[in-house]
This record gives structure tokens, C-alpha cells and sequence, in this order.
């Protein structure tokens, strides 16, 4: 048997997070076992599709590297077509085998009928099941009909899930559902099993908030002597303060889109999201896309809600990013630097020492802005903790040096600058901490940072005696 399991978005929305962790964990499972990972499109919510939703869905998956084997773009005309508005006809011909064996009926009430059978009961009465020949007679004069699934009686809907272990439910928690609606469109719970069926699905993984839906769809298969796939639903995935994720949550970047605009590499973030919900053997998490798919095992997949750390998503990024060759983070760094009023105005030099700079404490590639920003943009002040720091004893002498020094430097190089450090030093008797902290500060208002001579070179002359004898000024105050 091959393994054939799919992802099956709908495109009411774009790549999110969670929709490409159960892609990506569909996919780790095809090509561990060898299989096929088909992309459907479940587009029969007509009023919600949003409009590029469908390409958003595609291309950010392959930007991730979630390579599918069959969708609308790759089609096996065995299976064809991918977009569940293309199969219409397919879910019209199996609710006909249920009509014809008594397995379902039509349904002629009215919304408003419905409506008021609501407020009474949880399950639809079967009114248009139970109605006398005549009275069916007067109702199939209304001409519109949805088709209704008649449940069985109770049958026990058992399953191992992948994930969950045992799961059951009863059949006489469910009332008799519509498999096609008025307007001929099926709904998601038939339709998925016609497809899951025709395209043989052989595991259906996804995420948990599906579970309810497993005994619906378990019905179908049993109506029309289906094999049933094996069902695994994952887990949620959940923010530290154990709320489920969201979309709409401004404190996380939910969009894959997000993710590239930003500059973050595909491979780490591929990397990321196999991490939430499933855990390698070793210690060790960073991965390649073939070591997870060699370690994968979906018998590691967690129980429990896999956490968004953002923690987790900075450092492993991180590690990417610093395995990157510097002529590679600068095209990352590019779009963003482009964009910038003052950068894009820079050479080409100035960009790479820029980009070498930071690159080894950068996770994606717009993060150059925010640190050009801290180090050359922002306005400089010193804050109390920093000011604390240079008014000890003997700071603004060392200072003052320093600053002759480097005015007299006509190649304001970091070697220059390096070894005007040292001189200082050497002069004031400056040492250690004592003389590169102030610095440090009297330059960038800051304790930490990339290596100073460097910075000082590309803040450039004037900017850092500019600093410098603002500094001096408030220690002479
Ligand atoms: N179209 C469904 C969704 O987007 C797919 C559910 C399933 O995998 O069965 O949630």
C-alpha cells in the first residue's frame, strides 16, 4: 500500500502557522514512509474564499519547502480534479447511491422551520423522513431540497488516532446531517470523504479541531462500504500563557507571507514548525528538512498543546542566519535596505561591513533596519544606568584623549580607531573595562554591541566626535 495523505486547505485565508504545521506534518509523514502528499482544495465555502487565498495557500508552501506531489499545479489525472468546486458531480453521484438505499433523504423545511425546531430540539425531527406520502407530496411542491444524512441508531464510532490513541463517540449524539445543500454545494463533512475516498487517502492527519467531525465522516464510509483512512488529529498550538494561537494575535506573526516579507530563511522556519507538536530523539533541534523526515515519527507526536516559544523561533532563526554566507545575508538585508530612505543611498561596501556587523546576532533579514536604527539612527542619549558608568573618575579624561586622537585619524578606518583605543589607554592608563566601556558609550549610548571600531567606522567622523563631545559636555556639567 502507498501511503497517500493530503493537506486540504480552504482558501477563506492565507498560509498561517498552523495551517502549514499540519501540511508539514503531512508531508514529513509521505516521505518518511515513501508516499504521496496531495494538495485539495476545499473551496465550497464560496462567500468566504477570499481572493488569492488559493495561490497564497500554494506558494507559500513551496517557499517553505513543502514540495507536494499532486494539486491543482501537479495534477495525476487519476485523481483530478484538486479543487473540490471542480467536483461537484462526484458528491452528486454518491448522495444518490445514499438516496436510492434508503441512506438519506431530502429535506424540504425552510430555514425558518429549522429555525423554530432549534429552540426545542438539538437534532433535526425527521420531519421530511417520517412524512406520510402525501404529505411528502405537498412538500416536494416547495421544489428546493437539501439531501440529509440519516444517522443510524446506536452505532458506535470507534477509531485509533494516530495521536490520541482510542477515541469513540455514539452515533446518538449526532442528528441527521445535510450532505448537499440547496444550492447543490456539499457540505465540508461529505464531500471530504468522497474525495479522501476517491483519492485513496490512506491516513488523514489534521488538527484536533476536527475530531468531532471523525464520526460524521466515519458514517459516510460505513454507508457506502468504504474503508475508513486512520484518523490522527494534533494538538493545539498554544502561546506561553497557554491561549490558543490566533490569527488575529498582534504579539505573534501568524502569516507564512509575514514570515518571508520579513526575511526569514524557509529552511528555519520549516525547522520551527516541525518542532511544534513533535519532538526529535536526540537533544539536539536543528535539523534539515532530510534529518527530520529520516527522524520523523508520528509516534512522537505530543498529546499535549505544542507551544508557540518565541524564545525558540528567535534562536533557531538565528542559528540559520549564522551559517549563512555574508553575500547571502546582504540579499536577505537588500529588499528591506531599499526600502530605507537613508540606507538605500549607501555603497555597496558600506551595506556589507553594515550587514557583517550584526549578522551574527540577526534572525531574519529586516532585523538590519531595527539595529541601523539603535546604532546610527536613533537619537543619542545616554541613559542613567550608561551615565552612571562613565561618571567615575577619570572617564571624561580618557574620553577627552580619545577624542583628539581620533580627530587627528585622516583614515578613519576600525584599525585606526582600534589602535587609538590602545593609545588612550596607554596615555590615561585607561584599562579593560575602564576603557572600552566608556567607549562604548560615549559612542553609541549603549553597553552592548557588535564590535566597536567597526561601528565607530560606520557611524563616521563626524558623527562620533559629534557624540563624543555631547558626552563630555554632560560629564563636565
Ligand atoms: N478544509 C478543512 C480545513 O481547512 C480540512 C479539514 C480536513 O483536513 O479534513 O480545516
Amino acid at each position: 500500500m502507498t501511503v497517500r495523505v493530503r493537506y486540504a486547505p480552504s482558501p477563506t485565508g492565507f498560509l498561517h502557522i498552523g495551517n502549514a504545521r499540519t501540511a508539514l506534518f503531512n508531508y514529513l509523514f509521505a516521505k518518511k514512509y515513501g508516499g504521496d502528499f496531495i494538495v485539495r482544495i476545499e473551496n465550497t465555502d464560496i462567500e468566504r474564499n477570499v481572493e488569492n487565498g488559493e495561490i497564497s495557500q500554494l506558494e507559500h508552501l513551496k517557499w517553505l519547502g513543502i514540495d507536494y506531489d499532486e494539486s491543482i499545479d501537479k495534477v495525476n489525472p487519476k485523481y483530478a480534479p484538486y479543487r473540490q468546486l471542480e467536483r461537484l458531480d462526484l458528491y452528486r453521484k454518491y448522495a444518490d447511491i445514499l438516496l436510492e438505499k434508503g441512506l438519506a433523504y431530502k429535506c424540504y423545511c425552510t430555514e425558518e422551520e429549522l429555525e423554530k425546531e432549534r429552540e426545542g430540539f438539538s437534532h433535526y425531527s425527521r420531519r421530511c423522513l417520517k412524512a406520510s406520502t402525501d404529505e411528502l407530496k405537498e412538500l416536494e411542491k416547495r421544489g428546493e431540497y437539501t439531501i440529509r444524512f440519516k444517522v443510524p441508531e446506536n452505532v458506535t464510532y470507534e477509531f485509533n488516532d494516530m495521536v490520541k490513541g482510542k477515541v469513540s463517540f455514539s452515533s446518538d449524539d449526532i442528528g441527521d446531517w445535510v450532505i448537499i445543500k440547496r444550492n447543490g454545494i456539499p457540505t465540508y463533512n461529505f464531500a471530504v470523504v468522497v474525495d479522501d475516498h476517491l483519492m485513496e487517502i490512506t491516513h488523514v492527519l489534521r488538527g484536533e479541531e476536527h475530531i468531532t467531525n471523525t464520526p460524521k465522516q466515519m458514517g459516510i464510509y460505513d454507508a457506502l462500504d468504504w474503508e475508513v483512512p486512520v484518523f490522527g488529529h494534533m494538538t493545539l498550538i498554544v502561546k506561553e500563557n497557554g491561549k490558543k494561537l490566533s490569527k488575529r494575535d498582534p504579539d505573534i506573526i501568524a502569516f507564512i507571507s509575514q514570515y518571508k516579507e520579513l526575511g526569514y530563511l524557509p529552511e528555519a522556519l520549516f525547522n520551527f514548525i516541525s518542532l511544534l507538536g513533535w519532538s526529535p530523539t536526540g537533544e539536539e533541534e536543528i535539523l534539515s528538512k532530510d534529518e527530520i523526515i529520516e527522524m520523523f515519527d508520528e509516534k512522537r507526536l505530543s498529546k499535549s498543546p505544542a507551544t508557540f516559544d518565541k524564545n525558540k523561533l528567535t534562536y533557531i532563526n538565528n542559528r540559520y542566519i549564522k551559517a549563512l554566507p555574508l553575500e547571502k545575508m546582504v540579499a536577505l538585508c537588500k529588499t528591506h535596505i531599499e526600502k530605507h530612505e537613508v540606507l538605500k543611498h549607501q555603497s555597496n561596501e558600506w551595506i556589507e561591513k553594515l550587514v557583517s556587523l550584526f549578522h551574527d546576532r540577526m534572525s531574519y533579514g529586516a532585523e538590519i533596519i531595527d539595529l541601523y536604527h539603535d546604532f546610527f539612527e536613533k537619537e543619542f542619549m545616554i541613559d542613567n544606568e550608561e551615565l552612571d558608568f562613565i561618571k567615575q573618575d577619570g572617564v571624561k579624561t580618557t574620553l577627552e584623549v580619545w577624542k583628539t586622537k581620533l580627530q587627528s585619524l585622516s583614515d578613519f578606518n576600525a584599525d585606526n580607531i582600534k589602535n587609538a583605543i590602545k593609545q588612550t589607554g596607554k596615555e590615561t592608563k585607561a584599562k579593560g573595562k575602564m576603557l572600552f566601556m566608556p567607549c562604548r558609550i560615549a559612542t553609541t549610548a549603549q553597553m552592548h554591541g557588535p564590535d566597536l571600531p567597526k561601528v565607530i567606522e560606520l557611524l563616521g567622523k563626524e558623527v562620533v566626535i559629534k557624540r563624543l563631545e555631547k558626552t563630555i559636555e554632560i560629564l563636565a556639567a
